[in-house]
């Protein structure tokens, strides 16, 4: 084989960068270089570290789910704060009219349905229904004091 510096004859070459080119170089030659590796024959087959199966992970579900305090959720609808047991205070003040839930509900223009509902506190009554309901009951369901002042 040729070196590509000096031309001479030699039994095997090795390859060198000499200033960006990378030649083929007699033993002699080639310390002036920078030897460089030989490519890559194969791709080392076999990957015997393969990935291993991921057990108990301590994956959390994220953001484990948030306990929203009615107080929030009325103040996030935008509706008046009230009392946390607003709708005990609803029927406490219903019976001491001695009114039944279908009285309530023909004074509220609602179905006694509607007042069952509130009672039980499975439905919040609007705004408006909750002043109607604590003028007719002279009962206070608002959690803000400053509220207690109406005449
Ligand atoms: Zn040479």
């Amino acid at each position: 084989m040729l070196c590509e510096m000096c031309g001479k004859n030699v039994p095997s070459t090795a390859r060198a960068r000499i200033e960006g080119s990378v030649l083929s170089l007699c033993p002699d030659c080639v310390r002036f270089g920078q030897l460089v590796d030989p490519p890559p024959v194969a791709p080392s087959a076999g990957e015997t570290s393969g990935r291993r199966p991921v057990v108990g992970s301590s994956t959390r579900p994220a953001g484990a789910a948030r306990r929203l305090e009615e107080r929030d959720l009325y103040t996030e609808i935008g509706e008046m704060e009230l009392a946390p047991d607003w709708f005990k205070r609803v029927r406490v003040a219903r019976e001491a009219h001695a009114w039944t839930p279908e009285d309530l509900g023909k004074k509220l223009n609602e179905k006694k349905s509607v007042v069952l509902k509130i009672e039980a506190g499975s439905f919040r009554p609007p705004d408006a229904l909750v002043r109607k309901i604590e003028q007719l009951l002279k009962v206070r369901l608002r959690a803000d004091p400053a509220a207690a002042q109406e005449p």
